[in-house]
């Protein structure tokens, strides 16, 4: 069967909650796919920041593989080998002191806040009525109720309203209106270190040193989301590492798993001793063997292949070819992001235009918002393969002019 085929296939059977791009993806090998007619393309999307390892790493695939053959689930009634060895690695990592392990990066989010809220609770007990939250405008955190509560794009909250009460908005980078939204009621804040989804905004350190300070000064809980900014993305495992400030709650997922569907919410020690306990909180599948054996599996790749280090390292390259892009076309506006998690804005050109030009050009590229083009490769992606990026994404720009 060829590509339009399935193309039909699944718009007969699969709700259509995506505008999908017209290519079926068949397999993929280190930084490249190839879809169901035989094209390759070179990947600069990571299946969205998670396939950190690219495609087919053998110790990677070897490790699901021999897991697979022992044990993919058993209840959380029970232990098991991987939830330990990955949870030791996750911790570690971090510097924080317990996790759990969820089936995606919306379901870590819900368990940061209802860890949060149980500490507040606990603190205060209810009638303290510690329970709001403040997140920040262009934040993107998951889809469930919970999740979606704390996302900061109106038109994403709106049909399903009403959601979770006292959720206010800040803006990003501007620290008296977190000071102004900061009352008795605070119970949490939420942000990204670098904002994904709205746009590839990076945080200002004073920014969020203050914003530290005034959750320590209030015993307000920090949950940082690293789903897409953490596991390596910047040149540090977290991006809170690289501003020196550290979370009281941290999400991971997306490359976390390298394509295993997994989340974790990280505690340090004074929430994991004050907030969830056997009976508050608890998922079928999350941290079963088969999931777990792949975050193991991911860790050990990332320290034996010194994967941070080479994001440091050639992440600076990537920043100066995107530059140099930059200069030569008009409509691109700016360059932002850190590491392997970086931007192109656009300016009277969409950036939806660039990214179907790529994937012609055999570039996979994607958007965030803003019309922003965004790049978060696998992170094992070579400097030569940064310089195929650039002369394919030079042609789908040519294109981009013509339209523009
Ligand atoms: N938080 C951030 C920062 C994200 O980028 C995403 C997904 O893009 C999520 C949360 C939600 O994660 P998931 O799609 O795995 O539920």
């Amino acid at each position: 069967m060829k590509s339009q085929e399935w193309i039909n296939k699944t718009e007969d059977y699969v709700l259509h909650t995506y505008n999908r791009f017209p290519v079926v993806f068949e397999r993929g090998s280190g930084c490249r796919l190839y879809d169901a007619d035989g094209k390759e393309y070179l990947d600069f999307s990571a299946g969205i920041a998670v396939n950190a390892l690219g495609y087919g790493n053998e110790k990677y695939t070897a490790a699901l593989k021999d897991q697979i053959d022992q044990l993919t689930h058993i209840s959380n009634l029970f232990y098991n080998e991987p939830l330990a060895e990955a949870a030791e690695k996750l911790v570690k990592a971090s510097g924080l002191s317990k996790a759990f392990f969820t089936n995606s990066g919306t379901e870590a989010i819900e368990g940061a806040i209802k860890a949060a809220r149980k500490y507040a609770w606990t603190k205060n007990g209810s009638s303290g009525g510690r329970s709001d939250l403040i997140a920040m405008e262009h934040s993107f955190h998951g889809r469930s109720l919970g999740a979606l509560s704390v996302t900061g794009t109106k038109s994403y909250r709106d049909p399903f309203e009403p959601l979770v009460p006292g959720v206010k908005f800040a803006k990003f980078n501007d620290i008296d209106s977190v000071k102004e939204l900061v009352d008795e009621k605070t119970c949490a804040i939420i942000l990204e270190a670098v904002q994904g989804e709205g746009g590839i905004i990076p945080a200002e350190e004073a920014f969020l040193r203050e914003v530290r300070r005034i959750c320590d000064e209030n015993d307000i809980v920090l949950i940082m989301d690293e789903i897409q900014c953490g596991m390596g993305r910047t040149g540090f495992w977290f991006a809170w590492q690289k501003y020196g400030v550290k979370p009281d709650i941290m999400t991971a997922a997306k490359a976390l798993g390298g394509g295993v569907p997994v989340g974790a919410f990280v505690l340090n020690e004074k929430l994991a001793q004050s907030s969830l306990v056997p009976g508050d909180h608890g998922t079928t599948y999350g941290g079963n063997p088969f999931v777990c054996a792949a975050v193991k599996a991911v860790f050990d790749v990332f320290e034996e292949e010194d994967l941070v280090g080479h994001v440091k390292e050639t992440a600076l390259y990537l920043e100066q070819k995107l530059d140099e892009l930059v200069s030569e076309y008009v409509f691109l506006s700016g360059r932002r992001g850190i590491g392997f998690m970086q931007g192109l804005v656009f300016d009277g050109v969409k950036a939806s235009d660039a990214a179907s030009a790529a994937l012609k050009e055999g570039l996979v590229v994607i958007t965030a918002g803003g019309n922003v083009l965004r790049l978060v490769p696998p992170l094992v992606i070579r400097k030569d393969e940064i310089d195929e990026m650039c002369a394919k994404l030079s042609k789908a720009l040519e294109t981009c002019c013509k339209i523009g």
